[in-house]
């Protein structure tokens, strides 16, 4: 049995370790490529965009796929809807792992926008030092804000082309602790978060460290995903694919 795994997370990279271990399966991961040096999941691996719905679809089709199980990031929409098109197109069957959402908690002093757009515009006057918690791809919304200084934090640094907000790069990836993201917004003195709707564990410790600091996030809700089926851990994701074998 062949399985494709759409990666690019953490929990890809664990499920991948996971159903390679199950007799007679597969696992081919596939990574947009985004990332300079991903950390390299078991099982084959394939970098680069299919070319939409239809090339995965001819992908699915030329590698004999039996199984595709999206496990992308919650931001990344585009996959997942060319996911669940090429999918039902020619009736592979499919799964979505998408971890929860962060639940906000008494003292959370959460501001939730719809996007990063609207976040760079939702940003209250009163903000003038700024962690941006985004990644790399979207802050050319926030760059009109002179007036304001960033830290922006991401794996790998922005394409050079790209106009930035006044600020600093900080080049780090996760898992972050407790203790080193309050210490780090003391040390730039930030009074304001702006953070994804990621979910999991490896980035929440920025979420807890503002609470206890009192500090505000504007918080970016999740985009919408395709109806399909859906599991929210790792472990369900495992026995979905033992239910097929
Ligand atoms: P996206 O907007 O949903 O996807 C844009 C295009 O990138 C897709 O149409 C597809 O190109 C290609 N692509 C995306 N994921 C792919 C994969 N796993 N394998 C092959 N091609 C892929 O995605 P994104 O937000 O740019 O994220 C790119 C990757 O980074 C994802 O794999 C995601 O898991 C990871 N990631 C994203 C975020 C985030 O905040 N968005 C955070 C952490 C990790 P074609 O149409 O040509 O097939």
């Amino acid at each position: 049995m062949r399985v494709l795994i759409l990666g690019g997370t953490g929990d890809a990279a664990t499920l991948a370790t996971q159903v390679s271990l199950l007799p007679g399966v597969t696992v081919i991961n596939s990574l947009a490529g985004r990332t300079l040096q991903p950390s390299a999941p078991v099982g084959m691996v394939r970098v680069g965009g299919f070319g939409g719905a239809d090339g995965l679809v001819a992908y699915l089709q030329e590698q004999r796929i039996d199984l595709l199980i999206d496990a992308t990031h919650p931001f990344a929409a585009q996959i997942s809807w060319n996911a669940a098109a090429a999918a039902t197109t020619i009736n592979v069957p499919h799964l979505l792992l998408v971890r929860p959402e962060w639940q906000k908690v008494p003292g959370d002093r959460w501001l939730e926008i719809d996007t990063v757009e609207a976040a760079a515009q939702a940003i209250p006057t009163t903000a003038q030092r700024i962690f941006l918690t985004i990644g790399r791809q979207q802050l050319a919304p926030f760059a009109p804000l002179t007036d304001r200084w960033f830290l922006m934090r991401s794996i790998d640094p922005p394409a050079p082309d790209l106009t930035l907000p006044p600020g600093t790069l900080l080049l780090d990836r996760g898992p972050f602790t407790l203790e080193g993201e309050g210490a780090l917004l003391k040390k730039y003195g930030i009074d304001t978060i702006v953070s994804k709707n990621s979910g999991g564990d490896a980035t929440y410790a920025k979420v807890v460290a503002a609470r206890e600091l009192g500090l505000p996030i504007v918080m970016v809700q999740r985009p919408a995903m395709p109806q399909c089926d859906r599991v929210t851990n790792v472990a369900s994701a495992v026995a979905w694919v033992k239910q097929r074998l």
